[in-house]
């Protein structure tokens, strides 16, 4: 769906992109990595504005502060 702009669903191309936000205690779409906002993983949110499907997705760049951070399991 991020690449494709095709929703697997419904196989609409209606696809909008909510960027990832890091606000003040945690607000916005992402994942507290640290202790501070700076160190917080923005998450994109990829919406079907046919049918409402949505997919979550980590940027690239985000991807290995996520998996060294102590707040995942592996
Ligand atoms: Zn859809």
């Amino acid at each position: 769906m991020k690449n494709s702009r095709i929703c697997p669903k419904c196989g609409s191309n209606e696809i909008v992109v909510v960027d990832g936000f890091a606000g003040a205690y945690g607000t916005g779409n992402n994942i507290m990595v640290g202790a501070t906002i700076f160190s917080a993983v923005k998450v994109d949110r990829y919406v079907c504005c046919d049918c409402g499907f949505s997919e979550e997705w980590i940027r690239n760049e985000d991807i290995d502060r996520l998996k060294n951070s102590n707040k995942v399991h592996k």
